[in-house]
């Protein structure tokens, strides 16, 4: 048997880290098995549509890596995979099950039904449809609701992959109904026709769903089909608690964390292991290496937490196995000097947990690379003992002396060699400790009082740009 697992969205929004993490584990799933992962578009509900809604899912997955192998793009089998052109496809059914006496169109008014529901209330009971099934009823003309009449009303024990053995009674079953009158088949009819045709074998989807499971297993049941496995995902609580996932925590649009310089990679990670565990510690893994591990059998039950600055350090970790070239292109990085910009990336790299803070990084703390400061002397000074008011002088005479004789590139360690002992010595004979001659340094190079150390700086400028920036910094003394 071929494994066939689908994403069926509805297009009522963006794609969220809920609606993301299914779409993964049912790929994974798929992938690991060399199955089918088909992506089916659920649109039956006009009123909910949002416009622009499946274009913005398809790119989101796209951008996770996430790629279908069937959908409304690439076509498939048993195409078309948008709800909307399948009416003809509904209706055969639903004649099949008015042929087998299954189904029936609902002879009332909306006001009767209202008044049904209020009797029940008023005699505290659940207002159930079956308790109301008329005797008889004309032909269906389409223009009525087509009601399901469940064939027996019993309790329902199912296998659920994840959940284990579940069973729900009696309650759970009404006619419910099959098509609507506007000729639009309702989600709990389509998804099982649909998931029938396109012979899908394992359905992934939210705790939402299993209180509706004995509705599907009677539809099921009349049809004289077999359900699929259904794999049931845990829910997805907020940062430090309970709760269900915010906004803020990370209910966002998946394209925001594309914004916001975020790998699809550590995405695809991070989703993967929030509900699902590979059994040991480890916690970094590339797609290829989570179709290896992938099992549903790991699912956990309990909801899983989102934690944000875990999806900060993994996108750290991610980021790192970049080349530098990678890096750069990949996290749109710009700079006016290209080497220096190369030169850069491993500060970046040890210092950025996303894209975007390493674009403000450059910015700001590492602007220093791409233009030459504007200095104060007061600042220039800010080490320098009053007693010894030319100390700042001579520390950067001495350092531009020592620059004068190195080579114009060299890595940083080189050329903390060759600074270091001349601090060290000097701490001795001035008194002003090795500050006193590594912060003017550090500050005529960079301007700032946050910046990298002044090694490393002097090697992503090179000699000839440090020793003009310290000698702009000796003219205003
Ligand atoms: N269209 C449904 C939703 O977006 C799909 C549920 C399912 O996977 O069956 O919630």
């Amino acid at each position: 048997m071929t494994v066939r697992t689908r994403f069926a969205p509805s297009p009522t929004g963006f794609l969220h880290v809920g609606s993301a993490r299914t779409a993964l584990y049912a790929w994974l799933y798929a992938r690991k098995h060399d199955g089918k992962f088909i992506v089916r578009i659920e649109d039956t509900d006009k009123g909910r549509e949002v416009e622009g809604a499946i274009g913005h899912m398809m790119e989101s997955l796209k951008w996770l890596g996430i790629q279908w192998d069937e959908s409304i793009d690439v076509g498939g089998p048993y195409e078309p995979y948008i709800q909307s052109s399948r009416l003809d496809s509904y209706r055969s059914y639903a004649l099949r099950l008015i042929d087998a006496g299954f189904a029936y169109p609902d002879p009332y008014t909306e006001e009767e039904v209202e008044a049904f529901r209020k009797t029940a209330e008023e005699e505290k009971r659940p207002f159930l449809f079956r308790d109301h099934r008329p005797e008889t009823t004309g032909a269906w003309d389409g223009s009525q609701p087509l009601r399901f009449k469940v064939p027996t009303i019993k309790r329902f024990e199912w296998e659920d992959a994840v959940m284990g053995t579940l069973s729900a009674g009696e309650e759970a079953l009404d006619d419910f109904i099959l098509i609507k009158g506007d000729g639009y088949p309702t989600y709990n009819f389509a998804h099982v026709i649909d998931d029938i045709e396109m012979k899908i074998t394992h359905v992934m989807r939210g705790q939402e769903f299993v209180s509706s499971t004995p509705k599907f297993l009677s539809l099921y049941e009349a049809l004289n089909e077999v359900p699929p496995v259904f794999v049931t995902l845990p829910p997805i609580l907020g940062d430090g608690g309970n709760k269900k996932l915010s906004k803020r925590d990370g209910a966002k649009d998946i394209l925001d964390y594309r914004r916001e310089g975020y790998l699809p990679e550590t995405l695809v990670n991070f989703l993967a292991l929030l509900g699902w565990s590979p059994g040991g510690d480890q916690e970094f893994f590339t797609p290829f290496g989570l179709i290896e591990a992938f099992d549903i059998s790991r699912i956990q039950r309990s909801g899983a937490q989102f934690d944000e600055d875990k999806l900060k350090h993994l996108n750290r970790e991610h980021m790192r196995l970049l080349s530098d070239q990678e890096y750069i292109s990949r996290g749109q990085l710009h700079a006016t000097d290209d080497v220096r910009l190369f030169k850069a990336v491993p500060l970046l790299k040890e210092r950025s947990y996303t894209f975007a803070e390493a674009r403000e990084m450059l910015e700001g703390e590492l602007s220093c690379l791409f233009r030459s400061p504007e200095l104060s002397a007061d600042q220039l000074k800010a080490k320098e003992p009053a007693e010894r008011a030319d100390l700042t002088k001579e520390a950067l005479e001495g350092v531009l002396g020592l620059l004068e004789g190195l080579p114009a590139q060299l890595p940083a360690e080189a050329v903390k060699m060759a600074l270091m002992p001349y601090a060290d010595s000097q701490e001795a004979l001035l008194k002003g400790g090795r500050g006193a001659v590594l912060w003017p340094t550090r500050y005529a190079l960079s301007g700032s009082e946050r910046s990298p150390d002044p090694f490393t700086l002097i090697s992503i400028l090179g000699i000839e740009e440090a020793s003009s920036r310290i000698r702009a910094a000796l003219a205003i003394l």
